[in-house]
């Protein structure tokens, strides 16, 4: 199936009232684990990428192998950056054909030092005026999110400006919005304090689909909540690494068993990396599958079918849009 926008997903999930998760894939196992999962889910999703990704792995390789699983893909899937910093970086991504982009404007490239909000607005403008000319949607941010091991308890200055927020969609003409209602990146140390009262003001006075950031540890009754409250895209990276890195690990563990006792009988060793790779990318598997039906998601691919005549459309919406970066960006 062609790679779809984001908002024709958020768009579905908006009328139908689920989530979309939003994976992240760093290598072959994760990005099959993704598909797999949302293949056997039936659940529409967005398959990210980040930039510092690409620092590990070529661009054009990765993106080469998500691509294939596209084609074969039978459920709706769109293919995004999650926080690009630069413009240079989001227009590399717009170059290798995804079909949504997120512009993190709250941070300077070092992806640490805070931008001003006049810094996020005249960012974000840019990277919408040229990714909009080729026909492809962008996330920006407002309201700082928590970085990895910092707890929120729901502080305000963690949170999003609801009028803030709503300045900016109009200033920057984004087409997705993350606000940091709680959420923090990584694990939390304690309980998340999920704010609802902020989220449901957010969205009354934004009229763009929601992000959730970092939802690993956020409790499923708070996640289906904020889905009823106008989170539309669900970010979930650290619970899929947790899945993996067990999995290697609870397999490594049996594996230097066999090593010790074939060293004790004077047997030779055996040595096969599928032995944790597999067990690795089937946790990933479970663990995005369980995701999938939290966020609602699970079936809802059927209820937005891509077949027949949408296959051609959405082929033709590919062509046009390659053809606009081709012209648009080179
Ligand atoms: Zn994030």
């Amino acid at each position: 199936m062609p790679l779809v926008t984001s908002t024709e997903i958020l768009a579905h999930a908006e009328a139908e009232c689920y989530g979309v998760g939003a994976f992240n894939a760093i290598n072959m196992e994760s990005a099959q684990a993704i598909f797999e999962a949302a293949e056997i889910e039936r659940a529409p999703f967005i398959l990210q990428v980040t930039q510092t990704t690409l620092g590990y792995t070529e661009p054009e390789e990765l993106v080469a192998l998500i691509k294939a699983l596209a084609e074969k893909s039978t459920v709706p899937v769109a293919l995004h950056l999650d926080h690009g910093r630069s413009f240079e970086k989001v227009m590399q991504f717009l170059r290798l054909g995804f079909t949504s982009v997120m512009i993190d404007g709250t941070l300077q490239e070092d992806g640490k030092s805070p931008r001003s909000y006049e810094e996020n607005v005249a960012v974000t403008k840019k990277v919408v005026e040229a990714a909009h000319a080729v026909g492809v949607p962008v996330e920006g941010e407002i309201g700082m999110l928590g970085q990895i091991g910092e707890d929120l308890k729901g502080g305000e200055e963690a949170l999003t400006d609801p009028d803030l927020a709503a300045q900016f969609v109009k200033e920057t003409g984004v087409d997705i919005l993350a606000v940091g209602v709680g959420t923090t990146h990584g694990l939390f140390k304690g309980r998340p304090i999920i704010r609802h009262d902020r989220l449901q003001e957010i969205d009354r006075k934004v009229d763009v689909p929601l992000v959730m950031h970092g939802s690993t540890g956020v409790p499923d009754e708070d996640v289906q909540l904020g889905i009823k409250e106008g989170i539309r895209k669900i970010n979930y990276d650290t619970g899929i690494r947790i899945g993996f890195l067990e999995a290697v690990s609870a397999e490594m563990k049996k594996i230097e068993q066999e090593w010790a006792e074939a060293d004790a009988a004077g047997k030779v060793r055996k040595y096969d990396i599928r032995r944790v790779l597999k067990p690795a990318r089937a946790a990933m598997v479970e663990s995005v599958r369980e995701r999938m039906r939290t966020f609602l998601s699970s079936g809802q691919a059927d209820k937005f079918p891509v077949r027949g005549r949408k296959v051609d459309e959405a082929k033709a919406a590919e062509k046009a849009r390659e053809a606009a970066v081709a012209q648009v960006l080179e």
